[in-house]
């Protein structure tokens, strides 16, 4: 009895000294944290779209209103929530299309600030950082619907908790450790769209990012591309037994592409990574505007003389299927410019073709599978094998023929300049009668081929 009491004594001293601990180690976090509530003004890093042009973005640190945000311990929005660190076990069977995944343990932010006038000041990187994407992600939202169409609240319906999220610097486990496949390819990662969840990760920085891809708004309205093919190609929800048939390089990339395209609508500027990157080859490719390789060129990949020759770099590119996202971009780019829909028009451009690709699956579905066939390999089970270029060009088909009328002239020329033999005339001279093929590769079907 005597032992029990004081067994239970010693267990009740353990807890209140443990409490003791806990508030303590609760009072050292919160003492110097002045007190704020909204409406919350924050100190972020934003792209400055007054100094920013189509090649060179600016960015600034700065004073912005968080007007989305209702508890600064929470970082919920009204679409979308952020959550801290955690663990991503993910299947990168699908390239930068992660899918197959979980997240376990990720925790509601910890801000740490001081107030100043009135403004949040962060204390530290991760604070700085995880306001500036608030920040970013309530430009996005908030300007949804004027510039795509899509109705915030549509698009988040078949999110969790209607809220997409975004995980800040989870840990990230591959599912096929053993395999040859992907941990480093992960690695290589900045920042991805989980398809089918309404989820964004912003993998762990790196020393060689100048403006973190975090913070950068070109990076994010790509990834938020990502979310607009979802919605408007697949209704809304990827569905993996459903749309399995469209996990191929030629899609995958004209997703890339749009997600490239919707990234210049929100910001106005094409090089979506060279402010975050010091180092400019893989990325100068990404830069649709730029570059001027196209389907027929870029498999010349000699490069003559220096790696920063950027005249030589505009006519290569060995980026796998975003080299495709680039092409389609610029077609887009383009025709959009050609057809009048310059400047603040472009975005009733991006309205036209989204509205168009919600009708393509139904048109490209019973096509597609006729043109991929899997193969056996010896690591790696099962690989698919496609024809790029006839894929390539029954999307561009799908997309074209519920196109707005007066928009598929320039858009077709604008396609057969970039993307070449893939713009068959069997296949687009019913929606592309005006066009001129000036290449048609007889045999080009016959092969499969990478590009
Ligand atoms: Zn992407």
């Amino acid at each position: 009895m005597v032992s029990n009491i004081s067994t239970d004594a010693l267990r009740i001293s353990k807890i209140v000294i443990c409490c003791f601990l806990f508030l303590w180690t609760l009072c050292l976090s919160c003492s110097d944290q002045d007190k704020v509530s909204p409406p919350y003004k924050a100190y972020v890093m934003y792209l400055d779209k007054s100094k920013s042009t189509l090649g060179t973005p600016y960015y600034s640190l700065g004073s912005k209103e968080l007007t989305d945000l209702k508890d600064i311990s929470k970082l919920d929005g009204t679409y979308f929530s952020i959550r801290e660190g955690g663990t991503l076990e993910v299947d990168t069977s699908g390239g930068a299309f992660i899918s197959a995944e979980k997240f376990e343990k990720g925790s509601t932010p910890n801000i740490r600030y001081k107030l100043k006038d009135g403004v949040i000041i962060p204390k530290d990187y991760s604070s700085l950082i995880m306001l500036s994407v608030f920040y970013q992600f309530q430009e996005i939202f908030g300007h949804l619907e004027e510039y795509t169409g899509v109705i915030p609240r549509d698009i988040v319906s078949t999110a969790d908790n209607a809220r997409m999220s975004i995980w800040y610097e989870p840990v990230v486990t591959d599912k096929h450790e053993n395999e040859s496949s992907s941990s480093s390819e992960i690695a290589k990662l900045n920042a991805a769209y989980l398809q089918g969840n309404k989820q964004f990760v912003l993998f762990q920085r790196s020393s060689l990012e100048r403006v973190p891809i975090s913070a950068n708004l070109s990076v994010l309205a790509h990834e938020f591309g990502h979310a607009l093919f979802e919605y408007s190609f697949y209704g809304n929800k990827y569905n993996h037994d459903r749309d399995e048939v469209f996990e191929i390089d030629p899609i995958f990339g004209m997703n890339e592409g749009l997600a490239d395209y919707v990234s210049f609508i929100y910001t106005g500027v094409s090089n979506i990574l060279g402010s975050s990157f010091l180092f400019a080859e893989d990325y100068m490719q990404r830069d649709f505007a730029q570059t001027t390789f196209t389907y027929d060129s870029m498999k010349i990949k000699a490069i003559k003389g220096s790696k920063d020759d950027t005249e030589l770099l505009k006519n290569y590119c060995n980026g796998g299927y975003y080299c495709l996202g680039t092409l389609f971009a610029r077609s887009l780019w383009e025709a959009s410019k050609t057809s009048g829909y310059d400047g603040e028009k472009r975005y009733e451009y991006l309205k036209k073709v989204l509205s168009s690709l919600t009708k393509a699956r139904d048109v490209l579905t019973p096509m597609v599978s006729e043109f991929t066939d899997r193969i056996e390999t010896e690591n790696s089970g099962t690989q698919k094998i496609v024809n790029t270029p006839k894929v390539l060009s029954l999307f561009l088909y799908a997309l074209l023929v519920n196109l707005d009328e007066s928009l598929k002239e320039n858009l077709c020329s604008s396609l057969v300049k970039n993307f070449g033999s893939v713009m068959n005339k069997a296949d687009h001279s019913g929606v592309c009668p005006h066009v001129t093929f000036s290449v048609n590769r007889v045999n080009l079907y016959d092969v499969y081929e990478d590009f």
